[in-house]
């Protein structure tokens, strides 16, 4: 189950709007790179900056956050990423960013 780092995916991935992850420091301050990276070079951009970017941890393994708010919920079941690609029937089902990519 890979699930592509992609510009069409980032676009739709729901991670950005998340309680799970809004409050934290780590996050926010990677969510400047994001409005950092202009829409021109966004694609070449996205390569290099995509470890950086606090969304599609589907498709990404990616460094662990700690201070994620673990008793909010998740919104990936409302992502069209998800449902695309069944993720729902994958390990884990959700929570990518605490428990790593969707397999
Ligand atoms: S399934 Fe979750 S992690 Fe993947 S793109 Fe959608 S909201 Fe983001
Ligand atoms: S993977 Fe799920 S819990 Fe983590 S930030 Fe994205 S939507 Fe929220």
């Amino acid at each position: 189950m890979e699930v592509e780092f992609n510009l069409e995916n980032l676009k739709k991935c729901l991670c950005d709007c998340c309680p799970v992850q809004n409050k934290s420091r780590c996050v926010l301050d990677k969510m400047k790179i994001i409005q950092e990276i202009s829409q021109d070079d966004l694609d070449s951009r996205i390569m290099i900056e995509e470890e950086r970017i606090p969304a599609l941890y589907c498709a990404e393994e990616k460094a662990t956050i700690t201070d994620l708010d673990s008793l909010q919920e998740c919104q990936c079941d409302k992502c069209m990423v998800w449902k695309e690609n069944n993720l729902f029937s994958g390990e884990p089902p959700g929570y990518f960013c605490r428990d790593g990519k969707a397999r």
